[in-house]
């Protein structure tokens, strides 16, 4: 008897059910990690599916998961190469009778879990598949997922009355031996294909993939930093390590169970204070949980330009000013430096891509789709469920969508960015601007230009747009789709 752990984005020990389940089993165990090629083929739109930045912490996450096997006398075996092909081999050459491992929702994922059981099938193996990515479990929701509310606050009133989040569960101290079999090498980020991309200075944090260092930074910003109390206040932040939690990295890729994160969160508050900040995480850790119950209820419509709410808008797929978007040169420092951000160091806070993706689909009409591919390419905190859910959300084609809704951007930057500190940390060609006038560079008389050293149209682009007309003719195209539906 042989166990066979198939490790996906679950880069952990921690709240590990399916690791429990394989050491509960008592067999011999092969904990494997696959780097699939088709995660680094092309998006549909022509991106690297896995971009630089996302490929360089995905191998650190498997190196340390290597790292922690390897601390307890096992390691971890790599392969490159599809899983439903790789599994059945090692099944076959290992005498393996148990496939253990955590089930995703999504179609590329869920295809690929298919293909495997229908591999296993005939050779008689057991599979154990369990949940495992979100705070709460479906079978302690008040309700099926079939009858997931479609408005997330009636899904979050309910849950929170009438639903429990587990324990988190431990981290195994000894782990069954692990057969004669070889270990297999890391890949470079060469072998995929991608070269190392080259750190910024700038990016909000050092962001290094990992159960050890998502631990640590749990540690540090709840308990050394003391920054949970007043995450609420700080949260709709720019600039440094510390305006938010940064946990998303080490979330998509499973190295930090939510349920730790939420032990931990219970744990302060018991220690040194509960308040409206120390709820307000746990709150949008719900809205992880939300997106990721939505894509199991509704399968592929998240991906469908209609959306959830199966809204037919003519989007366009202009490529010049989608260029102009993505390499941050729209003319609305806003938008710019957060693309530039996204596009030197893989993260964006939450308020910067609720605002680029607003000018994306509000102001520019763009299919919202390429936005996410754009996104899901370059994202460290890439997650399926999350990135296509919350684009579904900004593009107005989410289930709960209340009409056409965007996002005033010169008045996002004088709001969130008062002192345009963060426009010119990634615009250095604004530095010189005064606050007043660093969010509307467009409005500088030839004399203003002169003295502070930027030339529209030639240091810095004129804008794209107009802002309110292309608005205006946005939501007619908005609203004939509604018409068109109901
Ligand atoms: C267009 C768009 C695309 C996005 N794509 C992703 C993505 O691919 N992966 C991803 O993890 N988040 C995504 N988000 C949500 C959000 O922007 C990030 O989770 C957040 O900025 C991560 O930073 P943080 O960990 O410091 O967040 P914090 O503010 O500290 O929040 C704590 C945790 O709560 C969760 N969370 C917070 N806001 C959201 C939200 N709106 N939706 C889902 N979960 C949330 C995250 O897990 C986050 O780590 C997207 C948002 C938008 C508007």
């Amino acid at each position: 008897m042989t166990g066979l752990l198939w490790f996906r984005n679950d880069l952990r020990l921690h709240d590990h059910r399916p690791l429990q389940a394989a050491v509960q089993a008592q067999s011999p165990l092969v904990p494997l990690y696959c780097f699939d090629p088709r995660q680094f083929g092309q998006t549909r739109f022509g991106f690297a599916k896995t971009g630089a930045f996302r490929a360089q912490f995905l191998l650190e996450g498997v190196a340390d998961l290597r790292r922690s096997l390897q601390a307890l006398g096992r390691d971890l075996i790599i392969r490159v190469g599809y899983p439903e092909v790789i599994i059945p081999e090692l099944v076959r050459a290992l005498g393996i009778d148990t496939v253990y491992w955590h089930g995703e929702v999504t179609a590329e994922e869920v295809a690929v879990e298919q293909d495997l059981m229908a591999q296993l099938k005939p050779l008689g193996i057991r599979t154990q598949v369990f949940w495992g990515a979100t705070l709460y479990h479906p079978d302690h929701l008040p309700f099926p997922l079939e009858a997931l509310p479609e408005v997330f606050t009636q899904f979050r009133k309910q849950v929170e009355q009438r639903s429990q989040v587990e324990e988190p569960l431990p981290t195994p101290t000894a782990l069954p031996p692990l057969p004669q079999v070889d270990r297999g090498a890391l890949p470079a980020l060469q072998d995929l294909g991608l070269s190392a991309p080259a750190p910024d200075p700038r990016g909000v944090l050092p962001f290094v993939g990992g159960e050890t260092a998502g631990l640590h930074r749990l540690q540090d910003y709840v308990w050394e930093q003391d920054c949970l109390k007043t995450y609420k206040e700080t949260r709709n932040g720019l600039v440094g390590a510390n305006y938010s939690s940064k946990f998303s990295p080490w979330l998509a890729l499973g190295c930090l169970s939510p349920r730790q994160i939420y032990a931990e969160v219970q744990r302060y508050e018991g220690a040194r204070v509960r308040n409206d900040s120390t709820y307000w995480l746990v709150f949008e850790l719900l809205w992880r949980d939300y997106f990721r119950f939505i894509a199991a209820k509704h399968g592929d419509r998240i991906f469908y330009p209609s959306g959830l709410r199966g809204l037919g808008i003519d989007w366009r797929q202009d490529w010049d000013r989608f260029e102009a978007w993505r390499s941050g040169r729209t003319g609305f420092p806003l938008v710019d430096a957060n693309l530039r951000e996204l596009a030197a160091t893989g993260f964006m806070s939450n308020r910067g891509r609720q605002n680029v993706a607003s000018f994306l689909t509000k102001n520019l009409g763009i299919d919202w789709r390429l936005g996410a591919e754009w996104f899901e390419s370059l994202l460290i905190d890439y997650d399926v469920c999350s990135n296509y859910g919350n684009w579904n959300y900004t593009a107005g084609v989410g289930n709960d969508a209340r009409g056409f809704r965007y996002f005033n951007i010169p008045k996002q930057a004088k709001d969130y960015d008062p002192e345009g500190t963060y426009v010119k940390l990634w615009l250095p060609e604004l530095a010189a601007l005064p606050a007043a006038k660093v969010h509307e560079p467009w409005k500088l008389q030839p004399v203003e230009q002169k003295r502070y050293g930027v030339r529209l149209g030639v240091d810095y682009p004129r804008p794209v747009v107009d802002l309110a007309k292309s608005v205006q003719a946005n939501e007619q195209i908005y609203n004939r789709a509604r018409w068109r539906r109901t």
